[in-house]
Protein backbone atom coordinates (compact mmCIF):
# COMPACT_ATOMS: atom_id res chain seq x y z
CA UNK A 1 0.00 0.00 0.00
CA UNK A 2 1.19 3.60 -0.69
CA UNK A 3 0.63 6.77 1.14
CA UNK A 4 1.79 10.07 0.83
CA UNK A 5 1.94 12.73 3.63
CA UNK A 6 2.02 16.29 3.59
CA UNK A 7 4.03 17.50 6.26
CA UNK A 8 7.31 15.85 7.93
CA UNK A 9 6.73 17.72 11.51
CA UNK A 10 6.47 15.34 14.07
CA UNK A 11 3.00 13.59 13.40
CA UNK A 12 4.12 12.64 9.65
CA UNK A 13 7.25 11.90 10.71
CA UNK A 14 6.02 9.41 13.19
CA UNK A 15 3.02 8.11 11.10
CA UNK A 16 6.08 7.79 8.14
CA UNK A 17 8.03 5.18 10.29
CA UNK A 18 4.61 3.39 12.45
CA UNK A 19 2.90 3.35 8.56
CA UNK A 20 6.42 1.90 7.10
CA UNK A 21 6.78 -0.58 9.81
CA UNK A 22 3.39 -2.02 9.06
CA UNK A 23 4.53 -3.10 5.35
CA UNK A 24 3.48 0.34 3.31
CA UNK A 25 5.52 2.55 1.20
CA UNK A 26 5.34 6.02 2.10
CA UNK A 27 6.42 9.23 0.03
CA UNK A 28 6.63 12.50 2.82
CA UNK A 29 6.21 16.10 0.73
CA UNK A 30 7.95 18.69 2.83
CA UNK A 31 7.49 22.81 2.41
CA UNK A 32 10.63 23.20 4.31
CA UNK A 33 13.98 22.95 2.51
CA UNK A 34 15.28 20.59 4.99
CA UNK A 35 14.67 19.21 8.83
CA UNK A 36 13.56 22.03 10.58
CA UNK A 37 15.79 23.80 13.47
CA UNK A 38 15.18 23.48 17.50
CA UNK A 39 12.09 25.53 17.46
CA UNK A 40 11.35 25.52 21.30
CA UNK A 41 11.17 22.96 24.33
CA UNK A 42 8.43 20.67 24.92
CA UNK A 43 7.24 18.31 27.32
CA UNK A 44 6.81 14.59 26.56
CA UNK A 45 4.89 12.21 27.93
CA UNK A 46 1.31 10.86 27.59
CA UNK A 47 0.24 9.16 24.75
CA UNK A 48 3.51 10.28 22.42
CA UNK A 49 5.67 8.42 25.10
CA UNK A 50 3.54 5.43 25.16
CA UNK A 51 3.38 5.32 21.60
CA UNK A 52 7.73 6.06 21.21
CA UNK A 53 8.46 3.04 23.29
CA UNK A 54 6.45 1.19 21.16
CA UNK A 55 8.23 2.44 18.23
CA UNK A 56 11.59 1.77 19.77
CA UNK A 57 12.77 5.14 19.94
CA UNK A 58 12.95 6.51 24.00
CA UNK A 59 16.37 5.77 24.21
CA UNK A 60 17.45 7.79 21.46
CA UNK A 61 14.55 10.73 22.73
CA UNK A 62 15.94 10.62 26.12
CA UNK A 63 19.27 11.51 24.44
CA UNK A 64 18.19 14.96 24.31
CA UNK A 65 16.73 14.91 26.87
CA UNK A 66 16.76 18.59 28.86
CA UNK A 67 17.75 18.72 32.50
CA UNK A 68 14.78 21.10 33.57
CA UNK A 69 13.30 20.14 37.03
CA UNK A 70 12.46 23.73 38.19
CA UNK A 71 10.28 26.42 37.08
CA UNK A 72 11.24 29.51 39.04
CA UNK A 73 8.80 32.09 38.58
CA UNK A 74 10.28 35.41 39.01
CA UNK A 75 9.53 39.63 39.09
CA UNK A 76 10.94 41.86 36.80
CA UNK A 77 13.68 42.49 39.92
CA UNK A 78 14.59 38.52 39.36
CA UNK A 79 13.18 37.98 42.50
CA UNK A 80 11.25 34.48 42.61
CA UNK A 81 7.87 34.77 43.28
CA UNK A 82 6.66 31.04 43.50
CA UNK A 83 8.19 27.82 42.04
CA UNK A 84 7.10 24.69 39.84
CA UNK A 85 8.60 21.79 41.08
CA UNK A 86 8.54 19.64 37.79
CA UNK A 87 10.45 16.59 38.52
CA UNK A 88 6.67 15.87 40.79
CA UNK A 89 4.79 15.67 37.45
CA UNK A 90 7.61 13.61 36.09
CA UNK A 91 8.17 11.37 39.03
CA UNK A 92 3.36 11.43 38.86
CA UNK A 93 3.98 9.93 35.12
CA UNK A 94 6.50 7.22 36.72
CA UNK A 95 9.42 9.62 35.09
CA UNK A 96 7.74 8.59 31.32
CA UNK A 97 8.15 12.58 30.59
CA UNK A 98 11.22 14.33 28.88
CA UNK A 99 11.53 17.61 27.97
CA UNK A 100 13.06 18.28 24.93
CA UNK A 101 13.57 20.17 21.61
CA UNK A 102 10.91 20.45 19.61
CA UNK A 103 13.35 20.05 16.57
CA UNK A 104 15.60 17.27 18.86
CA UNK A 105 12.46 15.17 18.69
CA UNK A 106 11.72 15.60 14.94
CA UNK A 107 15.70 14.57 14.17
CA UNK A 108 15.05 11.45 16.71
CA UNK A 109 11.98 10.55 13.96
CA UNK A 110 14.00 11.36 10.56
CA UNK A 111 17.09 9.39 11.72
CA UNK A 112 14.77 6.16 12.61
CA UNK A 113 12.68 6.31 9.21
CA UNK A 114 13.43 2.82 7.64
CA UNK A 115 13.71 2.13 3.89
CA UNK A 116 10.86 2.18 2.33
CA UNK A 117 10.17 6.24 3.20
CA UNK A 118 10.79 8.70 0.70
CA UNK A 119 11.31 12.21 2.00
CA UNK A 120 10.94 15.18 -0.90
CA UNK A 121 11.86 18.20 0.90
CA UNK A 122 10.83 21.88 -0.79
CA UNK A 123 7.46 20.54 -1.74
CA UNK A 124 4.47 22.22 -0.90
CA UNK A 125 1.18 20.51 -0.46
CA UNK A 126 -1.94 23.25 -2.19
CA UNK A 127 -4.72 20.31 -1.62
CA UNK A 128 -5.87 17.05 -2.12
CA UNK A 129 -8.70 15.37 -2.86
CA UNK A 130 -10.28 11.63 -2.99
CA UNK A 131 -10.90 10.35 -6.04
CA UNK A 132 -11.99 6.55 -7.34
CA UNK A 133 -11.00 5.23 -4.41
CA UNK A 134 -7.33 6.82 -4.25
CA UNK A 135 -6.55 9.80 -2.65
CA UNK A 136 -4.65 12.75 -4.44
CA UNK A 137 -1.91 15.07 -3.22
CA UNK A 138 -1.53 18.18 -5.11
CA UNK A 139 1.59 20.78 -4.92
CA UNK A 140 2.08 24.19 -5.44
CA UNK A 141 3.72 23.98 -8.95
CA UNK A 142 0.60 22.24 -10.14
CA UNK A 143 1.78 18.28 -10.13
CA UNK A 144 0.02 15.82 -8.19
CA UNK A 145 0.74 12.11 -6.78
CA UNK A 146 -1.84 9.52 -6.23
CA UNK A 147 -1.58 7.00 -3.20
CA UNK A 148 -4.11 4.62 -1.43
CA UNK A 149 -4.03 7.47 1.80
CA UNK A 150 -3.07 10.84 1.75
CA UNK A 151 -2.25 12.35 5.26
CA UNK A 152 -2.43 15.62 5.58
CA UNK A 153 0.37 16.14 8.63
CA UNK A 154 0.91 19.81 7.44
CA UNK A 155 0.48 21.61 10.68
CA UNK A 156 -2.76 24.03 11.93
CA UNK A 157 -2.45 25.66 9.08
CA UNK A 158 -3.17 23.00 6.70
CA UNK A 159 -3.65 23.42 3.43
CA UNK A 160 -4.90 19.96 3.05
CA UNK A 161 -7.95 20.56 5.54
CA UNK A 162 -8.32 23.58 3.82
CA UNK A 163 -8.50 22.26 0.01
CA UNK A 164 -10.87 18.83 1.56
CA UNK A 165 -13.04 20.30 4.33
CA UNK A 166 -13.29 24.07 3.86
CA UNK A 167 -11.54 27.39 5.43
CA UNK A 168 -9.79 27.08 8.70
CA UNK A 169 -12.54 30.02 10.32
CA UNK A 170 -14.79 27.02 10.07
CA UNK A 171 -12.29 25.10 13.07
CA UNK A 172 -10.60 27.14 14.68
CA UNK A 173 -10.94 28.24 18.00
CA UNK A 174 -9.23 31.51 19.05
CA UNK A 175 -8.32 31.29 22.92
CA UNK A 176 -7.12 34.70 23.05
CA UNK A 177 -3.31 34.61 23.44
CA UNK A 178 -0.20 35.16 20.53
CA UNK A 179 2.91 32.82 21.15
CA UNK A 180 6.57 33.06 20.01
CA UNK A 181 9.47 31.11 20.70
CA UNK A 182 13.75 31.26 19.78
CA UNK A 183 16.56 29.67 20.05
CA UNK A 184 19.73 31.59 20.85
CA UNK A 185 23.13 31.64 22.54
CA UNK A 186 24.40 33.98 25.14
CA UNK A 187 26.70 32.64 27.81
CA UNK A 188 26.67 35.09 30.28
CA UNK A 189 22.90 34.84 29.98
CA UNK A 190 22.88 31.08 30.40
CA UNK A 191 25.51 31.10 33.26
CA UNK A 192 23.26 34.22 35.50
CA UNK A 193 20.11 32.17 35.17
CA UNK A 194 21.45 28.96 36.18
CA UNK A 195 20.11 25.50 36.17
CA UNK A 196 16.02 26.01 36.02
CA UNK A 197 13.98 27.84 33.72
CA UNK A 198 13.13 30.91 35.09
CA UNK A 199 9.70 33.10 33.71
CA UNK A 200 8.72 36.44 33.60
CA UNK A 201 4.81 36.52 34.62
CA UNK A 202 3.04 39.93 34.19
CA UNK A 203 -0.95 40.01 33.34
CA UNK A 204 -1.62 39.00 30.05
CA UNK A 205 2.54 38.55 29.49
CA UNK A 206 5.12 36.16 29.44
CA UNK A 207 8.41 35.69 29.07
CA UNK A 208 10.09 32.24 29.62
CA UNK A 209 13.80 31.70 29.57
CA UNK A 210 15.04 27.70 29.18
CA UNK A 211 19.14 26.91 29.76
CA UNK A 212 19.37 24.27 26.97
CA UNK A 213 21.73 22.27 28.98
CA UNK A 214 20.98 17.91 27.76
CA UNK A 215 21.07 15.60 30.93
CA UNK A 216 23.19 13.46 28.92
CA UNK A 217 25.82 16.31 29.29
CA UNK A 218 27.10 16.01 25.92
CA UNK A 219 30.51 17.87 26.28
CA UNK A 220 30.33 18.70 22.48
CA UNK A 221 26.93 20.36 22.73
CA UNK A 222 27.26 24.42 22.52
CA UNK A 223 27.74 25.61 26.04
CA UNK A 224 25.16 28.83 26.51
CA UNK A 225 22.40 28.24 24.34
CA UNK A 226 19.13 29.28 25.82
CA UNK A 227 15.53 29.32 24.22
CA UNK A 228 13.26 32.39 24.65
CA UNK A 229 8.95 31.49 24.67
CA UNK A 230 6.67 34.63 24.77
CA UNK A 231 3.09 34.50 25.36
CA UNK A 232 0.86 37.27 25.39
CA UNK A 233 -2.82 38.59 25.06
CA UNK A 234 -4.69 39.11 21.95
CA UNK A 235 -7.63 40.49 20.52
CA UNK A 236 -6.79 39.80 16.98
CA UNK A 237 -6.20 35.83 15.88
CA UNK A 238 -4.19 36.87 12.93
CA UNK A 239 -0.94 37.87 13.95
CA UNK A 240 0.67 41.20 13.31
CA UNK A 241 2.21 41.33 9.58
CA UNK A 242 5.83 41.50 11.51
CA UNK A 243 6.06 39.25 14.41
CA UNK A 244 9.29 40.70 15.61
CA UNK A 245 7.47 44.62 15.80
CA UNK A 246 4.67 43.15 17.71
CA UNK A 247 7.07 41.36 20.72
CA UNK A 248 8.43 44.67 20.65
CA UNK A 249 5.37 46.64 21.03
CA UNK A 250 4.31 44.21 23.82
CA UNK A 251 7.40 43.57 25.71
CA UNK A 252 9.34 46.76 24.90
CA UNK A 253 8.12 48.74 28.38
CA UNK A 254 10.12 45.43 31.02
CA UNK A 255 12.68 44.81 32.24
CA UNK A 256 14.59 41.51 33.69
CA UNK A 257 16.33 39.98 30.80
CA UNK A 258 13.71 40.87 27.84
CA UNK A 259 15.64 44.24 26.53
CA UNK A 260 18.68 41.63 25.99
CA UNK A 261 16.32 39.31 24.73
CA UNK A 262 14.35 41.49 22.31
CA UNK A 263 18.06 42.84 20.86
CA UNK A 264 18.84 39.08 19.99
CA UNK A 265 15.33 39.10 18.45
CA UNK A 266 16.94 41.44 15.79
CA UNK A 267 19.56 38.65 14.58
CA UNK A 268 16.88 35.54 14.88
CA UNK A 269 15.50 34.00 11.30
CA UNK A 270 13.78 31.10 12.69
CA UNK A 271 11.52 33.15 14.54
CA UNK A 272 8.15 30.57 15.52
CA UNK A 273 5.23 33.14 15.81
CA UNK A 274 1.55 32.37 16.23
CA UNK A 275 -1.38 32.65 17.49
CA UNK A 276 -3.15 30.12 19.51
CA UNK A 277 -5.95 28.01 18.53
CA UNK A 278 -7.48 25.03 18.63
CA UNK A 279 -8.82 23.09 15.55
CA UNK A 280 -12.02 21.29 16.27
CA UNK A 281 -13.33 18.98 13.84
CA UNK A 282 -16.69 16.59 13.60
CA UNK A 283 -14.24 14.17 11.31
CA UNK A 284 -10.81 13.93 10.00
CA UNK A 285 -10.92 11.75 7.46
CA UNK A 286 -13.02 11.90 3.95
CA UNK A 287 -12.49 9.27 1.85
CA UNK A 288 -8.86 8.58 1.37
CA UNK A 289 -7.59 11.47 2.71
CA UNK A 290 -7.42 12.08 6.54
CA UNK A 291 -5.90 14.67 8.69
CA UNK A 292 -3.43 14.19 11.45
CA UNK A 293 -1.77 15.88 14.16
CA UNK A 294 -2.02 19.48 14.58
CA UNK A 295 -3.71 19.56 11.26
CA UNK A 296 -6.35 17.61 12.99
CA UNK A 297 -6.45 18.22 16.72
CA UNK A 298 -4.43 21.31 17.57
CA UNK A 299 -4.63 21.12 21.21
CA UNK A 300 -2.17 24.11 21.57
CA UNK A 301 0.80 24.71 23.86
CA UNK A 302 -2.08 25.30 26.96
CA UNK A 303 -2.69 21.46 26.68
CA UNK A 304 1.03 20.83 26.73
CA UNK A 305 0.31 17.55 24.30
CA UNK A 306 0.27 18.52 20.96
CA UNK A 307 3.72 16.84 19.73
CA UNK A 308 2.58 13.89 22.43
CA UNK A 309 -0.82 13.61 20.49
CA UNK A 310 0.66 13.78 17.21
CA UNK A 311 3.23 10.51 17.83
CA UNK A 312 0.27 8.66 19.68
CA UNK A 313 -2.16 9.35 16.89
CA UNK A 314 0.57 8.62 14.21
CA UNK A 315 0.58 5.18 16.26
CA UNK A 316 -2.83 5.07 16.74
CA UNK A 317 -3.38 5.51 12.93
CA UNK A 318 -1.04 2.99 11.45
CA UNK A 319 -2.31 0.56 14.11
CA UNK A 320 -5.96 0.81 12.58
CA UNK A 321 -4.81 0.47 9.05
CA UNK A 322 -2.34 -2.22 9.73
CA UNK A 323 -1.65 -4.05 6.33
CA UNK A 324 -4.12 -1.42 4.38
CA UNK A 325 -6.49 -3.86 3.39
CA UNK A 326 -9.24 -2.37 5.34
CA UNK A 327 -8.44 1.42 4.64
CA UNK A 328 -12.40 2.25 4.79
CA UNK A 329 -12.84 0.63 8.06
CA UNK A 330 -9.55 1.43 9.90
CA UNK A 331 -9.96 5.18 9.18
CA UNK A 332 -13.33 4.99 10.84
CA UNK A 333 -12.51 3.51 13.47
CA UNK A 334 -9.38 5.61 14.06
CA UNK A 335 -11.97 8.83 14.57
CA UNK A 336 -14.24 6.81 16.90
CA UNK A 337 -11.53 5.51 19.42
CA UNK A 338 -9.34 8.91 19.16
CA UNK A 339 -12.11 11.92 19.19
CA UNK A 340 -13.38 11.56 23.06
CA UNK A 341 -9.84 12.21 24.31
CA UNK A 342 -9.12 14.56 21.95
CA UNK A 343 -11.92 16.10 22.27
CA UNK A 344 -11.41 16.10 26.66
CA UNK A 345 -7.23 17.36 26.04
CA UNK A 346 -8.68 20.31 24.10
CA UNK A 347 -11.20 21.06 26.99
CA UNK A 348 -8.49 20.88 29.14
CA UNK A 349 -5.77 23.04 27.64
CA UNK A 350 -9.03 25.70 27.29
CA UNK A 351 -9.21 25.55 31.43
CA UNK A 352 -5.52 25.77 31.63
CA UNK A 353 -5.06 28.74 30.21
CA UNK A 354 -6.43 30.80 33.21
CA UNK A 355 -3.66 29.35 35.03
CA UNK A 356 -0.99 29.10 32.72
CA UNK A 357 -1.38 32.53 31.63
CA UNK A 358 -3.84 34.17 34.12
CA UNK A 359 -5.06 38.01 32.84
CA UNK A 360 -4.94 40.14 35.94
CA UNK A 361 -2.51 40.68 38.71
CA UNK A 362 -5.11 39.00 41.27
CA UNK A 363 -4.86 35.24 39.46
CA UNK A 364 -1.78 35.61 38.90
CA UNK A 365 -1.12 36.10 42.76
CA UNK A 366 -3.30 33.74 43.30
CA UNK A 367 -1.25 30.94 41.69
CA UNK A 368 1.92 32.19 43.42
CA UNK A 369 -0.01 31.12 46.44
CA UNK A 370 -1.19 28.15 45.24
CA UNK A 371 2.57 27.08 44.16
CA UNK A 372 4.00 28.27 47.40
CA UNK A 373 1.54 26.11 49.38
CA UNK A 374 2.28 23.04 47.31
CA UNK A 375 5.91 23.19 47.77
CA UNK A 376 5.23 23.23 51.59
CA UNK A 377 6.64 19.45 53.02
CA UNK A 378 3.93 16.96 52.70
CA UNK A 379 1.71 18.96 50.53
CA UNK A 380 4.33 18.33 47.31
CA UNK A 381 3.40 15.04 46.36
CA UNK A 382 0.08 16.81 45.00
CA UNK A 383 1.62 18.76 42.62
CA UNK A 384 2.15 16.11 40.16
CA UNK A 385 -1.51 14.58 39.89
CA UNK A 386 -2.56 18.06 39.25
CA UNK A 387 0.26 18.79 36.69
CA UNK A 388 -0.42 15.68 35.11
CA UNK A 389 -4.02 15.29 34.95
CA UNK A 390 -4.26 13.98 31.36
CA UNK A 391 -0.56 11.96 31.11
CA UNK A 392 -2.30 8.87 30.35
CA UNK A 393 -2.35 7.44 27.15
CA UNK A 394 -5.00 6.69 24.24
CA UNK A 395 -7.92 4.92 25.28
CA UNK A 396 -8.35 2.75 22.54
C1 LIG B 1 5.84 27.22 22.23
C2 LIG B 1 5.21 25.86 22.11
C3 LIG B 1 5.35 24.96 23.15
C4 LIG B 1 4.81 23.66 23.03
N1 LIG B 1 4.95 22.78 24.05
C5 LIG B 1 4.52 21.51 23.91
C6 LIG B 1 4.75 20.55 24.93
O1 LIG B 1 5.28 20.87 26.01
N2 LIG B 1 4.35 19.26 24.71
C7 LIG B 1 3.76 18.87 23.53
O2 LIG B 1 3.47 17.67 23.38
N3 LIG B 1 3.49 19.78 22.57
C8 LIG B 1 3.85 21.08 22.72
N4 LIG B 1 3.60 22.00 21.74
C9 LIG B 1 2.78 21.61 20.58
C10 LIG B 1 3.58 20.86 19.54
O3 LIG B 1 4.80 21.48 19.21
C11 LIG B 1 2.73 20.71 18.28
O4 LIG B 1 1.45 20.27 18.63
C12 LIG B 1 3.36 19.72 17.33
O5 LIG B 1 4.63 20.17 16.91
C13 LIG B 1 2.45 19.49 16.13
O6 LIG B 1 3.10 18.60 15.24
P1 LIG B 1 2.54 18.42 13.77
O7 LIG B 1 3.53 17.53 13.11
O8 LIG B 1 1.11 18.03 13.83
O9 LIG B 1 2.55 19.87 13.13
P2 LIG B 1 3.77 20.82 12.82
O10 LIG B 1 4.83 20.73 13.86
O11 LIG B 1 3.20 22.17 12.56
O12 LIG B 1 4.40 20.24 11.48
C14 LIG B 1 3.79 20.44 10.23
C15 LIG B 1 4.83 20.23 9.15
O13 LIG B 1 4.21 20.41 7.90
C16 LIG B 1 4.95 21.31 7.12
N5 LIG B 1 4.00 21.99 6.24
C17 LIG B 1 3.12 22.96 6.55
N6 LIG B 1 2.38 23.28 5.49
C18 LIG B 1 2.79 22.47 4.49
C19 LIG B 1 2.41 22.33 3.14
N7 LIG B 1 1.44 23.09 2.61
N8 LIG B 1 3.03 21.40 2.38
C20 LIG B 1 4.03 20.61 2.90
N9 LIG B 1 4.45 20.74 4.17
C21 LIG B 1 3.83 21.64 4.95
C22 LIG B 1 5.64 22.22 8.11
O14 LIG B 1 6.77 22.86 7.57
C23 LIG B 1 5.98 21.23 9.22
O15 LIG B 1 7.20 20.58 8.98
C24 LIG B 1 4.09 23.31 21.85
C25 LIG B 1 3.92 24.23 20.82
C26 LIG B 1 4.48 25.50 20.95
C27 LIG B 1 4.29 26.50 19.84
Amino acid sequence: MKAAIAGAGIAGLAAANALAARGWTVDVYEKSPGLRSSGYAIDFFGPGYDAAEQMGLVPAIRQHALKIDDVIFVNEDDRPASTLNLKYAMQAAGDRWISLLRGDLEKVLHAALPEGVTLHYGHKAEGAQSKDGKGVLQFSDGSQVEADLVIGADGVHSAVRRSVFGPESGFSRFLGYHTAAFVFEDEALHREIGDAVRALNLPGRQVWLYPLDERSGDASKSRGELAAFFVHSAQEERPSEDPKAELRRVYGDLGWHVPRILQVLDTVDDLYFDSLSQIEMERWHDGRVVLLGDAAWAVTLLAGQGASLGVGGALALAEMLGDGSAIDQGLAAFETALMPDILDKQKAGRQAASWFAPQTAFGLTIRHIVLRILNLPGLSRLIGPLLAPSAKGFSL
